[in-house]
């Protein structure tokens, strides 16, 4: 059976952990490999090598590591085919959607190519009678980032480039259940001219990331995950005296008002409801009729998703796959069984799809609900699956209450054709990631992601300007050459004069 390491200090090694972790095939069910969860000592070790390996990567000019990312492109444009199926291997997503992640990935790349300018300073002359004021941004040290399952090589490439266009270090920890796809990017990296040491990737599970939380040269901690995990990351971050910015959980509602182009919001919830089988932060899992539209919406959407194409990731056809684990398959039914018991009308039940040759893979078919209230628990959770609930409100005003009031926060859609319906929702809406007549507004890579309320801890989102600056300390000089130096002692608080 493949067995999967860590690579540390340029080379793939095993640590001294005997624990391991089962990786499978979602399309066939099969366990296809091990990985080793990593123990407190290892990270500690890995974070030595990464903190030496920092001592010289920050020297180095911002252009030599701009060159490096170029580099790095590069082999992920040359091995895009490579990574793209060890996504589809390790987490099931299609495999054009898996391309399409990696190169949402790649455009993070890409922004950190930019490094020299991103990290220019301010400067003002005279701030003060012949006083110059100057300020520059310089790395943190070692830096760590900690990702989930639903997306291997994006949500991790939100963080490295970065971190490392910098000139900060870095451990990843990966998910356990998919970790083959950033093995390859660490291996690509090194392949870019990385020194050793300043991409670091660490398997493993709670025990690493404890570790991780309480290594006291680990300066930075990035967190994706799971809202009660991100909460605990950014707790315990902070009492450690470390930057943390920590990414939650979801529930995204797409409003769909009553004067829309219905097939365009249609169309946009399928892809956003069901693309990656719903294991997306920005899926769109409610979608919220408003005045009279819901039986023509709910007609429509059941038609569509009724007829979607469900089987392997590799296999061309398919618009959807299976789910990550068995575990995560049993947890969606479950959610399934609570949403019939709660009331909410199944239009669609995916439950019991069999697909012939693939009976132990993990697939259902997708969801709909109509008739979903706030009250009920499939309103208010988070599922991460193929299930679509539909909520009928009366009034705009409605919605937007109903969207402001729940936990999370993460992203929005409305589907108007009024302008000033649009500008309202886009203002009003306590949402940090807002799409007018766009189904899944996950902003660029120049641009910066995070929710606000529970689907973000912290202060700052990541990648964009946001990334530069979590990455990076602020110092501001104030200087004065000889000729302007005054020759008495002063002991009030200096002013312009
Ligand atoms: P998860 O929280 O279970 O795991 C995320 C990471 O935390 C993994 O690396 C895992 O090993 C680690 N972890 C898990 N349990 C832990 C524990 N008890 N103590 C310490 N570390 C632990 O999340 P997941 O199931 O891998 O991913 C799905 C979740 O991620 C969803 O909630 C989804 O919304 C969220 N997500 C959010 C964003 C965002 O940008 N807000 C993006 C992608 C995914």
């Amino acid at each position: 059976m493949n067995l999967i390491k860590h690579f540390v200090g340029g080379k793939i090694t095993p640590g001294n952990s005997e624990r391991k972790g089962k990786v499978f095939n979602p399309a066939t069910g099969e366990q296809e490999s091990e990985v080793i969860l990593a123990s407190k000592s290892d990270l500690d070790g890995a974070v030595e090598i990464a903190q030496k390996a920092f001592e010289t990567w920050s020297l180095n000019p911002p252009l030599q590591r701009a060159r490096i990312m170029f580099r790095f492109k590069e082999l992920i444009e040359k091995n895009f085919d490579e990574l793209a199926k060890l996504i589809v291997s390790e987490h099931g997503k299609v495999y054009e959607d898996a391309k399409g992640s990696l190169i949402r990935g790649l455009e993070v790349v890409e922004f950190a190519c930019g490094i020299p300018h991103l990290l220019k300073g301010e400067f003002s002359e005279n701030v003060g009678t012949n006083v110059d004021s100057y300020s520059m941004r310089q790395p943190l040290g070692v830096a760590a980032g900690i990702t989930p399952f639903n997306f291997p090589a994006m949500v991790p490439m939100w963080m490295f480039p970065l971190a490392i266009a910098c000139g900060n270090s870095f451990i990843l920890k990966p998910s356990e259940k998919d970790p083959s796809c950033p093995m390859k990017l660490a291996e690509l990296l090194h392949e870019a001219g990385l020194p050793e040491g300043v991409f670091n990737v660490v398997n493993g599970d709670k025990e690493v990331v404890d570790a991780i939380l309480t290594n006291q040269n680990i300066k930075a901690v990035s967190f994706v995950g799971s809202t009660p995990i991100a909460k605990y990351i950014y707790e315990n971050a902070a009492k450690n005296e470390k930057r943390v910015q920590a990414l939650g959980g979801a529930k995204n509602h797409l409003v769909v008002m009553p004067d829309c182009d219905l097939d365009g919001a249609v169309n946009g919830l399928m892809g956003a409801a069901y693309g990656s089988a719903g294991e997306r932060c920005m899926a769109q899992s409610v979608a919220v009729a408003v005045g009279d539209i819901g039986d023509e919406l709910v007609s429509r959407l059941s038609k569509k998703a009724e007829a979607l194409k469900i089987g392997p990731g590799m296999d061309k056809s398919s618009e959807m796959g299976p789910l990550v684990t068995k575990e995560h398959l049993e947890k969606v039914k479950g959610y399934v069984d609570l949403g019939v018991k709660e009331g909410a009308k199944l239009v669609l039940d995916g439950r019991n799809l069999k697909l012939q040759g693939y009976e132990n893979g993990f697939y259902i078919g997708g969801c709909l609900f109509d008739h979903v209230s706030t009250d009920m628990r499939i309103y208010k959770e988070e599922i991460f699956g193929p299930v679509l609930s539909v909520v009928r409100v009366k009034t705009f005003e409605e919605a937007t209450k109903m969207i402001n009031e729940h936990e999370y926060g993460n992203g929005v859609s409305i589907y108007t054709r009024d302008g000033d319906a649009g500008r309202t929702f886009a203002s009003k809406i306590q949402v940090g990631m807002v799409g007018i007549n766009v189904p899944i507004p996950v902003p660029m890579a120049f641009h910066s992601f995070g929710g606000w309320k529970r689907s973000l801890f912290g202060d700052s989102g990541t990648h964009g300007m946001e990334g530069v600056k979590f990455y990076t300390k602020l110092k501001t000089i104030t200087s004065r050459w000889p000729s302007g130096i005054r020759s008495n002692p002063e002991f009030i608080m200096p002013t312009m004069k």
